[in-house]
């Protein structure tokens, strides 16, 4: 019993050594990813819920490293927060969305996901105007994405931010909506216009009754406070048509179009000339 408790102890320690050592490996290589120009937007297109036509895309960023190959958001985006690199990456990230909007149509806007540890950042709202400044970039065509969570860090102070940030004429979306603690007065408290409902309550609509009850209860109460509605993750026919009962605003997901290089898209400019 003895033997099998310290091998079971060995094997313990091995996978956290491999997890540490693969941990990091990716954030040495992370370091280094900006300068080595190994970072990419795909984008995702947003519909308008009554017309079906395209009023925007989301930028999200995909990392394609030379050591570890393609590593998602999710596995290199906590990282990255971790160690601020994060601040280096949305700042890439804003200014490479500002010029794709240019070869965009002009009724067009780019949703950016913004990290609570920029949106904290002393210098974030200088920089923002800085990019724009340089960038020739109409603010009021970017949406900013954050999440409750990243607010509930310092509610004051990213009260503030979003003040300045809707001032300027960028817009303000409340991301993964409903996966926080936060309570439902946060959506009278912060100037937000936009919110997006979080694809697990999408997905789990066609489970029950009781799941599509709180997506129309959400619906309902951020149009009485004149706050639009995405629905983000939308992957059947079935999730749509109960979508367009429930006169959601907006619409995205793989259903209608997976994250993707921005040349794949007619609407924007430069494809014309191929
Ligand atoms: P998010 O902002 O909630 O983005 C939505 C995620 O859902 C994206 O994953 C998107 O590819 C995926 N998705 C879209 N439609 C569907 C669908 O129909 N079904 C399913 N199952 N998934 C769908 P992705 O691209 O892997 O990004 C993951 C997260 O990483 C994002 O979640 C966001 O929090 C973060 N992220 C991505 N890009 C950036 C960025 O540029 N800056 C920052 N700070 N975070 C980013
Ligand atoms: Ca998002
Ligand atoms: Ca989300
Ligand atoms: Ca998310």
């Amino acid at each position: 019993a003895k033997t099998s408790g310290r091998n079971r102890v060995q094997l313990y320690n091995q996978s956290i050594n491999q997890y540490n050592y693969r941990q990091v490996h990716l954030e040495n290589q992370l370091n280094k990813a900006l300068e080595k120009k190994e970072f990419y937007l795909l984008f995702q297109p947003i519909y308008n819920a009554n017309t079906m036509k395209i009023i925007g895309f989301e930028a999200l960023i995909r990392w394609k490293s030379e050591e570890l190959g393609e590593v998602m958001p999710n596995d290199f985006i906590p990282v990255a927060e971790e160690n601020g690199t994060i601040i280096a990456i949305g700042e890439w990230v804003l200014r490479e969305a500002c010029y794709f909007l240019k070869d965009l149509d002009p009724s067009m806007k780019i949703f950016v996901n913004i990290s609570s540890k920029q949106l904290n950042h002393m210098l974030f709202l200088e920089k923002v105007e800085q990019i724009l400044n340089e960038s020739n970039c109409v603010a009021d065509r970017l949406c900013f994405e954050l999440t409750e969570t990243a607010m509930l860090e310092d509610l004051e102070h990213s009260k503030k931010a979003l003040y300045k940030l809707n001032k300027l004429g960028i817009h303000l979306s409340l991301d993964d909506f409903g996966t926080g603690y936060s309570s439902l007065s946060i959506l009278n408290d912060l100037p937000i216009q936009i919110l997006k409902i979080d694809k697990s309550f999408i997905q789990q609509m066609e489970s029950g009754q009781k799941n599509k009850a709180i997506v129309e209860a959400i619906v309902q109460l951020s149009h009485k406070l004149s706050i639009e509605v995405v629905a983000e993750g939308v992957e059947n026919k079935k999730q749509l048509d109960i979508l367009l009962d429930m006169k959601l605003d907006y619409l995205q997901g793989y259903y209608f179009k997976k994250p993707s290089l921005i040349n794949t898209f007619s609407v924007y400019k430069r494809n014309a000339f191929k």
